[in-house]
């Protein structure tokens, strides 16, 4: 049993079950046990790979679309580049190598990282050193913000609930012979979940991110009011519905509920919520990632780095390609969506 395991039977024995939603975060974030603040968890030996450590092309990508999409709103002289979750930073080294030669993108930019993890945020001044860091969002500066998050909301603690008749019974965290197991709390109305009985019917599981909506809300106000654009990829879809409650470890699903701080755990993100939390600013089209790269020229790049390659170096880069587009690995599962002021338009790669 891991330590963190015999905390929460403890704490459950004291003061009942709890929510999905409590678990993940202890798991997560726990400052001793917590996934995230134990390990670097990325890469080849960690648990999951993200598309910005299987090719540079993602990040740079990425950056040139961010840094067109300032040029578009009058490349605006003091301006936050942010990245929620930025991972081992790589994203970030990627979309500033990128820009280089963009004028006056790098003179305007101070980078902002948002990061709970303190042994990520060493491997992320490692990667970029000048970085301001935050604990989260609120603390972003008054300035216009252009901003990126890949695989950050996914990463988010969610609650799920089942649907029963008008009301919802929550999935709980309890103890039966010593071990944590699933339960079901009775049921009840959730006025947070009204607008879900439009398209759901009874025996549904949905899933709800309780940070969700105050993080987007803060971002989208801050494009509102002083200009800018956040790009935000992830897997997930349009509406959540049923269990996608995910535990990976090396590279291989777990039992969520087995060993508590040791398995990344990881939710879909529900699109729908973020466009619902876009006001006052405006969201883009929801559009798969491999769509979303193959418009921003990722096909000749991809070319274009093929040529100083040969032997294992270039078969890797041509599985990273594929991979990061293709219908059947990350091009479909991973989605993007864009927020942006009412006057300006989406960043290259998204339409209105
Ligand atoms: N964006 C990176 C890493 C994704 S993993 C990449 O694409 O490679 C998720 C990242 O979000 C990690 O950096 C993790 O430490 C961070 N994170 C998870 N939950 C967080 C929270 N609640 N607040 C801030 N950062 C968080």
């Amino acid at each position: 049993m891991t330590p963190l395991a015999q905390q929460l039977i403890a704490r459950i024995g004291r003061t009942g079950p709890i929510t999905l939603g409590d678990y993940m975060a202890e798991c997560l974030l726990h400052p001793d046990y917590g996934y995230y603040a134990t390990r670097d968890p990325l890469g080849v030996k960690g648990d999951f790979i993200t598309a910005p450590e299987i090719s540079q092309m993602f990040g740079e990508l990425i950056g040139l679309s961010l840094a067109q999409s300032w040029l578009d709103q009058g490349a605006p002289t003091k301006i936050a580049l942010a990245e929620l979750g930025p991972g081992r930073g790589t994203l970030m080294a990627d979309i500033l190598r990128a820009t280089k030669s963009v004028p006056g993108f790098h003179a305007a930019l101070t980078v902002h990282f948002v990061e709970a993890s303190p042994v990520l945020r060493k491997a992320q001044a490692r990667a970029v050193p000048n970085a301001v860091w935050h604990d989260d969002v609120t603390t972003l500066p008054d300035l216009p913000l252009w901003l990126v998050a890949n695989e950050f909301f996914d990463a988010l603690p969610i609650r799920q609930f089942v649907r029963e008749g008008t009301g919802w019974r929550e999935r709980m965290v309890g103890v039966s012979d010593d071990t944590l197991t699933f339960g079901l709390s009775a049921a009840a109305p959730l006025a947070m979940l009204e607008h879900r009985l439009a398209d759901t019917k009874d025996g549904d599981l949905i899933e709800h991110c309780p940070a969700l909506p105050g993080v987007m809300q803060h971002i989208s106000h801050k494009i509102a009011d002083h200009g800018g654009t956040a790009l935000i990829i992830d897997y997930g879809d349009w509406q959540s519905l049923g269990d996608t409650l995910q535990a990976l470890s090396s590279h291989e699903k777990a039992d969520p509920l087995a060993e508590p701080g040791t398995a990344d755990l990881t939710a879909h993100v529900d699109f729908a919520e973020i466009a619902s939390n876009a006001a006052p600013a405006k969201f883009s089209r929801l559009t798969p990632q491999g769509v979303f790269l193959e418009r921003l020229g990722i096909t000749q790049r991809a070319q274009k780095l093929a040529t100083r390659l040969q032997g294992t170096a270039l078969e890797t880069h041509v599985k990273a390609h594929r991979r990061l587009t293709h219908p059947a690995e990350m091009g479909d599962l991973f989605k993007v969506i864009s927020i942006y002021p009412v006057s300006a338009t989406p960043p290259p790669g998204l339409e209105p």
